[in-house]
């Protein structure tokens, strides 16, 4: 009887459990990297969140919103977003977008930017339709454009190293106009954009946001813009936002997240801002899946936001305290990586800096025909042999491109000044022995 049971059992057992849309995605370098990153590594400046704590200002109004009076605030909230983060974000946006907003049709609450970019690939994209990704680009940008049933199709951004032996900057890196445009047919549905760009820390400028738009206008293609990294903008650079570019607002949703913002990334508050045509269908994505993002959270946020209105333009805002705190890490980094070195891409935004590893290639030596791209093997001897953990470049490429950028990994300097000592000192210490070696 025993052994007729197990047996019927184990034939079930042999019908495929995995659903089509996940085939090919089922690999993620985040798992590898993080694990690594835990076991070996003295210092990290791998996955991208900041070390420092979260403004006083903010936790402070988590602390009151779980111990204050309203109890309402440990129940179901409303599903699109909590009514005050709603009107706030609606106010702050109004401004930066210099249009009118409605807080319960132009602006939704999200589980983090990652569930906002997850409800616009599933609401916007449908079975064959294309979606234009600029490389090197937030990894789960393809994975989500194919569990939708879409066509991912890369352009890269194309390094221009400056000719008077400078540092190059993430600006020398660029779209090629007339390749941007090979790229729309009728079969695009969507580009996506990120800007400011992780890993390379680009802006775009005013010129290449507006070759994006007129693209987007001409062939009626819908625009998924990422602008988690908003207000980390350095050297008194401007943040655009695509949306307010003239006939972008329709097609445009604009993604952003508190994690990012406000140097909390363990929320996972984020938000998406459009109009409500393309909003409609990620409510009902977002209805049918999460439902809403923790209450207590928004509220602090929303708060947080309250504040930051307040103080807008001001140097006690956060806006204007974090970019001036980070660009002084920036600088550090920089200086760290030029002095071994290890050539840094000047980042204009976001907290990361792709460096150029060419000159450290002799520690780790290529295997040829290996299927691992070399910046892969590069960054694993590092934080298994140095302690120091960084992410390689590749890992932001698709498949085909991959193996065209090997020699660069990619740093996040959102740390203490003591982490990025401690880098410095790893770093100080591994160019002395190569040099006595
Ligand atoms: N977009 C980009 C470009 C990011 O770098 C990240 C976080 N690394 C996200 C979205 C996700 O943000 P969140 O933590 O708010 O989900």
């Amino acid at each position: 009887q025993t052994h007729f049971l197990s047996h019927s059992l184990q034939a079930k057992m042999s019908r495929p459990v995995q659903a089509r849309r996940l085939e090919g995605i089922d690999k993620n370098i985040w798992v590898e990297f993080v694990k690594l990153a835990t076991t070996y590594s003295k210092v990290n400046l791998g996955q991208g969140f900041p070390d420092f704590p979260a403004p006083a200002f903010l936790t402070e109004a988590f602390r009151r919103a779980v111990s204050g009076e309203n109890h309402m605030l440990h129940q179901y909230t409303r599903a699109f977003g909590h009514p005050p983060l709603v009107k706030v974000l609606a106010q702050l946006f109004e401004k930066l977008l210099g249009r009118e907003l409605d807080p319960m049709t132009n602006v939704m609450v999200t589980v983090g930017a990652y569930q906002a970019l997850f409800c616009c690939f599933q609401a916007l994209v449908d079975e064959g339709d294309e979606v234009i990704i600029i490389e090197p680009f937030f990894d789960c940008y393809e994975p989500m454009v194919k569990m939708a049933g879409g066509t991912p199709v890369f352009v890269p951004l194309r390094p221009n190293p400056p000719k008077d032996g400078k540092l190059m900057s993430s600006a020398d890196w660029q779209l090629d106009p007339a390749e941007l445009a090979s790229k729309f047919s009728e079969r695009t549905k969507a580009i996506v954009l990120n800007s400011p760009n992780n890993p390379l820390g680009k802006v775009f400028s005013r010129g290449e946001l507006g070759l994006i738009a007129e693209l987007c206008v001409k062939h009626d293609v819908l625009c998924i813009s990422d602008e988690v990294y908003e207000w980390l903008v350095y050297d008194g650079k401007q943040h655009i936002r695509i949306a307010s570019l003239p006939g972008m607002w329709d097609r445009t949703v604009t993604i952003g997240s508190a994690g990012k913002t406000f140097s909390a990334t363990g929320w996972k508050v984020g938000w998406v801002v459009g109009p409500d045509r393309l909003l409609q269908h990620l409510r009902t994505v977002h209805q049918n899946s999460v439902y809403h993002c923790a209450t207590i959270a928004q509220e602090a946020v929303a708060q947080g936001f309250q504040r930051e209105l307040t103080l807008y333009g001001k140097p006690e805002s956060y806006f204007v305290q974090l970019p001036k705190e980070l660009q002084q890490k920036r600088d550090w980094l920089v200086q760290s990586l030029d002095g071994v070195g290890m050539k840094p891409i000047i980042p204009e935004g976001t907290y990361f800096l792709v460096a150029d590893i060419s000159q450290f290639k002799s520690d780790v030596p290529d295997v040829p025909n290996s299927d691992e791209p070399y910046d892969h093997r590069f960054a694993k001897w590092m934080i298994k042999n140095k302690g120091l953990a960084a992410i390689p470049l590749s890992a932001f490429y698709s498949e085909a491109h991959k193996n065209n950028y090997t020699n660069f990994i990619r740093f996040c300097f959102a740390k203490e000044e003591a982490t990025l000592k401690a880098a410095n000192d790893i770093l100080q210490k591994w160019k002395q022995e190569k040099n006595s070696s």
